[in-house]
């Protein structure tokens, strides 16, 4: 018998909600097909409020230590504090672990509501930078000692003349660099390759921040050239690749939010830095239902550790109500089974939901979107949970 340690981390607000339906709906999808023979071994390490209440301590070193070890992680969401208080755990957890990569496919289910006419157009995977850019977390306040000689620097020593106005400026620092970028656009070309996608867009806003997200794309047909022996071709650059060369291309952000919206079948895996992938990654959500349904991982594809995790909030709102959808951990929890192996347990979660929410069974927030709600039933967290368990 295999034994597969997962850690996991409950997460706030919502959390204890989502977390006991992932671990149930994974441990019966593994069981189903596999027999016994594989077995996945959950433990909890703590994080956000639990932490705190438990040893005083939001990220105890012990969670890094373990996570390092096992290299295999799944958390819920976690409070952050908006404009003032500690960093956000999220944020310290991929950096602290290097997990460069943040992966989240998008694509819809048949039935899900969407505010789009096509959302089945929609089938994407975003790579966005995890590291670098201005979630770095270098800045300094306004009206802080640190800022004036921030500023002081920028303009006495740089001739930098472009603060508008010096005497009330917050700063914050953005940093892009050549190994960075190039480690998450190679991913997102392995993976291309890998999954026979046929096309990675670059995206960036580099006719505004050229040196920046400009760098991050040059850096994208650099790398292509150098390592995958990418060609010209009437004015477009193609890898080659087994049953059709892939394209390598690349879009301005601004731009790229309206694509999704006109054309997003033109797209497949996209590459982006922190800040665009963000965004990107928020508004597809919401093209495919939102993110109730959206899942995510952190990973590290040098050392193949990865956290995978719900992309909501902790949905202060809703907590404790048995209403959250579990969509979007159940589906992290998918992609985990996939990153280590476990194919035919990942495509036995994906039917499941395919089937649940095909046969009109859905939690509120879907069920409040229906246009038509005729054999529609609007079920709780519990018994939602329990029907895509059924339904493996
Ligand atoms: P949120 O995602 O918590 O909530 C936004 C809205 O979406 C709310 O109305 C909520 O009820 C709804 N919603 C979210 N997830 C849902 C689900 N699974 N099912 C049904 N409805 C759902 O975002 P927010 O309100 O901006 O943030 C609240 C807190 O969560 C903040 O402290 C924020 O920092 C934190 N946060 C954490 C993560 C993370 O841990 N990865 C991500 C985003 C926000």
């Amino acid at each position: 018998m295999r034994r597969i340690p997962v850690l996991y981390i409950e997460g706030d607000g919502v959390g204890s909600e989502i977390t006991p339906v992932m671990i149930d709906v994974l441990s019966c999808a593994v069981d189903r097909s596999y027999g016994g023979d594989v077995v996945l071994d959950f433990e909890e390490v703590l994080a956000g409020g639990k932490a705190e209440r438990l040893t005083g301590d939001s990220l105890p070193a012990s969670t890094l230590e373990r996570i390092r070890q096992v290299g295999l992680a799944i958390k819920g969401p976690l409070m952050t504090p908006v404009g003032k208080g500690r960093r956000s755990l999220n944020v310290a957890l991929r950096q602290e672990l290097d997990l460069y990569v943040c992966q989240r496919p998008v694509r819809h289910f048949t039935g899900v509501p969407s505010p789009v006419k096509h959302p089945e157009l929609v089938d994407m995977v975003v790579f966005r930078e995890n590291t670098e850019d201005i979630y770095a977390g270098i800045e300094w306040a306004s009206g802080s000692e640190d800022v004036k000689k921030v500023i002081g620097f920028l303009t006495d020593e740089m001739g930098v003349h472009a603060i508008r106005f010096p005497h009330t400026s917050a700063i914050g620092v953005k940093p892009v660099s050549i190994e960075g970028s190039k480690r998450l656009i190679r991913a997102a070309i392995d993976y291309a390759i890998a999954n026979g996608r046929k096309v990675v867009t670059l995206v960036h806003k580099g006719n505004i921040m050229k040196f920046t997200e400009g760098g991050f794309r040059s850096w994208g047909y650099e790398l292509a050239r150098e390592e995958y022996g990418a060609y010209e071709k009437e004015g477009r650059t193609y890898i080659p690749c087994e049953g059709g060369d892939l394209l390598l291309d690349d879009c301005i952000c601004d731009a790229f939010l309206q694509n999704i919206l006109l054309k997003p079948q033109n797209y497949s895996v996209v590459a982006t830095l922190n800040l665009n992938g963000d965004y990107v990654s928020d508004a597809l959500a919401a093209e495919v239902g939102g993110i109730g349904i959206a899942p995510g991982a952190n990973i590290n594809y040098e050392t193949g550790m990865a956290v995978f995790e719900a992309t909501h909030g902790i949905a202060p709102d809703i907590a404790g109500q048995d209403i959250v959808n579990p969509l979007s951990l159940v589906l992290s929890g998918e992609m985990l089974l996939r990153h280590i192996g476990l194919v035919e347990a990942a495509d036995r979660v994906l039917s499941s939901v395919e089937r649940t929410i095909a046969c009109g069974c859905v939690t509120r927030d879907f069920y409040n979107l229906l246009d038509d709600r005729e054999g529609a039933r609007c079920l709780g967290t519990k018994a939602f949970g329990a029907l895509l368990v059924e339904n493996l």
